[in-house]
């Protein structure tokens, strides 16, 4: 693999996982004990009593559901971000964990993440 373009890939890389990280901890904290797990921040119970206290629950749990899936989301763009760097560190970024053949630059350049080659998934 070219090695000016991994070390343009690897800085793309490392920005990426730094503003991921930082969205991610707007409302999610990282699960020490599994590394690269995110756990979704449930809110606190209201101070509010009655029917108040049950309509910002039930906005609050409305919020959170709607959340998850987000944070499924980054999560998984930042495991494949983590797994991309490991690959760089171990010399093997740039090839297919399938078949092992090399992953197109173009691909690379749009997904610097990708582990594939596009052609096996
Ligand atoms: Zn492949």
């Amino acid at each position: 693999m070219n090695k000016k373009l991994e070390k343009e890939l690897k800085e793309k890389l490392k920005q990426q996982k730094i503003s991921l990280e930082a969205e991610l901890e707007k409302f999610a904290k990282k699960d020490k004990k599994l590394g690269g797990d995110w756990d979704t921040k449930f809110p606190k119970p209201h101070e509010a009593s009655g029917g108040q206290a049950i309509e910002d629950a039930a906005d609050q749990v409305e919020k959170y559901v709607n959340l998850l899936p987000v944070e499924h989301d980054m999560e998984l763009r930042l495991q494949a971000i983590e797994k991309a760097l490991d690959k760089i560190k171990k010399g093997k970024y740039g090839k297919c964990d399938n078949c092992g053949k090399l992953i197109p630059e173009e691909r690379l350049r749009v997904y610097p993440e990708a582990v594939s080659c596009g052609k096996c998934k």
